[in-house]
């Protein structure tokens, strides 16, 4: 019983069927037509806009999407009548043997992963990129098998695993988020991303961020299996990498910008590392990696002003980094919808670099509140259109416009995809 009919969903059901098990898949919302047809071309018998439970309860394993939450009552009761719920990863993982390098975190998860599986392919080896990105895992196991998995992992995916254990790890921070499906508990979050070295023996790579205070601390007086490759977060040059032989990795001809996709890199370079891919190809891979679109991606140089869309910062974390790794003068745009946000950790670059913020958003009160003293001049957009304007006002040739919102995008936009796609259109026209 596969439910929720998404990417993960739909290619759980396909892994299903090609390996002879009779499966049934159930959403209880609309399916998109994309998996509708995927359904019907593999006759995957489905239901939508509905849970049949004589149905549902019938099953021997159910495959939940991870979208659905643990305490819902559905998964509650199935829990308590004793059906297996696991997830597509560990459905998938189940069916290959082949090497998984799973990475997981609360930011920098896509980056790294990109990374990774970018600098496999360099160094010539046969790799799927999936789970939170790309495409599912289980599909890729059922019908275009690869020697290496490229896995990003949430910490919902995390929750539906038993057995399942990559060959490599990554763990790149643990910051609040997603605390609601926690049970507002800081630990479980911790707890969940943990999962991700369950399983991992001593042949197994756990590689992990030693300057994450969330990760040092629940590491703390425990032995763990896998060896161990620790990452350091600060060092002195945003763009050399060391490894300890004593090789160096050059990001200077790179589009990763600041200490944290240094950071980022120097996990997927380890990774690359352990699987045999050579220094020179990894080097030649970081020089043509381009990066998923919505992550301080640089889309134009007008008048002498660079416009830079960071769409995907939706937290003050992400900004603080964004922050440190543009050069100033900046002009920022920023808002949208709060979600609790302390701009704390962020007052002080903004007083250091930033010389206009224009708020985007409908309720910018907050946002004025925050930076009016610390910033020359200040200004509020209620569209895309308008904030670029306000920006290129308060610009002169040397200046960075960054968009990077620190906030959800849902008052004025339909996602941070759709954001950024206008950011960069508007720019460009
Ligand atoms: P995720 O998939 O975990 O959301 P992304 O690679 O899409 O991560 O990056 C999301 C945001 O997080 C970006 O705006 C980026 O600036 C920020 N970010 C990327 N890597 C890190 C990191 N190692 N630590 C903190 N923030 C990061």
């Amino acid at each position: 019983m596969i439910l929720g009919g998404g990417e993960s969903g739909v290619g759980a059901a396909i892994l299903a069927k090609v390996k002879g098990h009779p499966v049934f898949l159930s959403d209880s919302g609309t399916l998109k037509a994309v998996y509708r047809e995927k359904l019907e071309t593999n006759n995957i018998p489905y239901e939508e806009n509905n849970h049949d439970q004589e149905a549902i309860f019938s099953a021997d394993v159910v495959v939940k999407s991870p979208g659905i939450p643990d305490n819902t009552p559905l998964i509650k009761a199935l829990t308590e009548a004793g059906i297996p719920v696991i997830s597509e990863i560990e459905f998938a993982g189940k069916h290959t043997n082949a090497v998984i390098i799973g990475i997981t975190g609360s930011n920098g998860k896509t980056t790294t992963a990109n990374l990774t599986y970018h600098l496999l392919k360099a160094g010539g080896l046969d790799v799927g990129l999936g789970g939170n990105i790309g495409h599912s895992f289980a599909e890729m196991v059922a019908v275009a098998p690869h020697e290496y998995y490229v896995l990003e992992l949430s910490s919902f995916q995390l929750d539906g695993i038993e057995y399942f254990q990559p060959d490599v790890s990554i763990l790149l921070n643990i910051t609040p988020d997603h605390l609601d499906r926690y049970d507002y508990k800081m630990e479980n979050y911790i707890a969940s991303k943990f999962r991700i070295i369950k399983n991992q023996e001593e042949e197994d790579v756990f590689i992990f961020n030693t300057e994450d205070k969330n990760i040092v601390d629940f590491l703390k007086n425990k032995e763990i299996l896998p060896s161990a490759i620790t990452v350091k977060m600060h060092t002195d040059d945003a763009k050399k990498i060391r490894i300890d032989g004593g090789v160096d990795f050059d990001l200077t001809n790179t589009t990763l910008k600041g200490i944290h996709n240094r950071f980022n890199a120097e996990c997927a370079i380890r990774a690359a590392l352990s699987q045999g891919v050579s220094a020179e190809d990894i080097q030649r891979g970081l020089e043509d990696f381009k990066n998923s679109p919505h992550r301080l991606e640089v889309i134009a140089t007008i008048d002498g002003v660079t416009y830079i869309n960071d769409s995907k910062a939706t937290n003050v974390d992400s900004v603080y980094y964004a922050l440190q790794a543009v050069d100033g003068p900046i002009v920022l745009i920023i808002g949208g919808i709060d979600k609790g946000n302390d701009y704390g950790a962020i007052l002080p670059l903004v007083k250091e670099k930033v010389k206009g913020i224009v708020c985007l958003g409908i309720d910018n009160e907050k946002i004025i509140a925050t930076f009016s003293t610390l910033v020359e001049k200040m200004a509020e957009a209620d569209s895309m259109e308008m904030a670029i304007e306000q920006s290129r006002k308060m610009a002169q040739a040397g200046d960075q416009v960054l968009l990077s919102p620190a906030c959800a995008s849902f008052d004025l936009f339909k996602n941070y995809v759709d954001r950024g796609n206008q950011f960069t259109a508007i720019v460009r026209s």
